[in-house]
């Protein structure tokens, strides 16, 4: 199996960086082939604008969508987007680490879906869900938390529950692609728990990904 890793966190040894090692050294120890972009040490750009196209077909009046399906049809996509595309299209698996901000992602990362899973190339017009560009693929999200768990419940002081908060996330991104979603691995409050609670979250993290072919898609209607 080939399994793209995408890292988003500025350092290089945080907490969300020993569960990736742990993705790259267990699945990496089981014959599969595996890739990692880290996204802030490639100082990934992650605004998406005229730079990302080698020619615009319409250049007096840009449409991004539009560059994006022509992009796509013509090759026509800047190197650093290609590159992680070309990543994207090898992988069976895709496992994205990043820590919870603002109840979503890091910039650079709500980036790399903009500029990487573009249109034409992830998903088309008519070309989503169970058609999206990507099927056959795996996504999985590995996050940690400043909430506890308990904050994070419909009842708690968030009011809604880490499902809904990375919804937007395996529903409207990877699921969108046409990719199955598997159940996402969350480090709640991942300072707090102290030096006991981060070593369970790394054995029950390394316990899931030895089951990782077992583990079933989210069912989404
Ligand atoms: P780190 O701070 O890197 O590490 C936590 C602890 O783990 C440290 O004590 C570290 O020494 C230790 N550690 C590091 N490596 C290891 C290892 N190998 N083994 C064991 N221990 C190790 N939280 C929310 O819940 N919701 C939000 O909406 C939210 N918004 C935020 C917005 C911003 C802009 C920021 C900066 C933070 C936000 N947070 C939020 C908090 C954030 O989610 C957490 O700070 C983050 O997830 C903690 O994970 P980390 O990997 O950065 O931990």
């Amino acid at each position: 199996m080939n399994v793209l890793v995408v890292y988003a966190h500025p350092e290089g040894n945080s907490f969300n960086a020993a569960l990736k090692e742990k993705t790259v050294s267990i699945l990496g120890g089981t014959g599969n082939k595996v890739a990692v972009s880290d996204l802030n040490e490639m100082d990934f750009k992650p605004a998406l604008d005229t730079r990302d196209f080698l020619e615009l077909e319409n250049p007096a009046s840009v449409n991004y969508l539009m560059e994006q399906r022509n992009a796509s049809a013509k090759g026509l996509f800047a190197p650093d987007i290609k590159a992680e595309q070309e990543k994207v299209t090898k992988a069976d698996l895709v496992v994205i680490h990043f820590p919870v901000w603002w109840f979503s992602a890091p910039a650079i990362l709500k980036g790399w879906f903009d500029r990487v899973l573009a249109a034409g190339f992830a998903w088309d017009f008519g070309k989503i869900y169970k058609d999206g560009l990507l099927p056959g693929k795996k996504g999985m999200l590995v996050v940690t938390t400043g909430g506890n768990a308990q904050i994070y419940s419909k009842d708690g002081l968030h009011g809604t529950d880490m499902d809904q908060v990375l919804y937007h996330i395996n529903h409207g991104v990877l699921y969108f692609c046409g990719m199955r979603v598997l159940p996402p691995f969350v480090a709640y409050s991942a300072f707090q728990v102290g030096d006991e609670g981060r070593r369970r979250y790394l054995e029950e993290y390394e316990a899931r990904l030895k089951k990782i072919d077992s583990l079933e898609p989210i069912r989404y209607p």
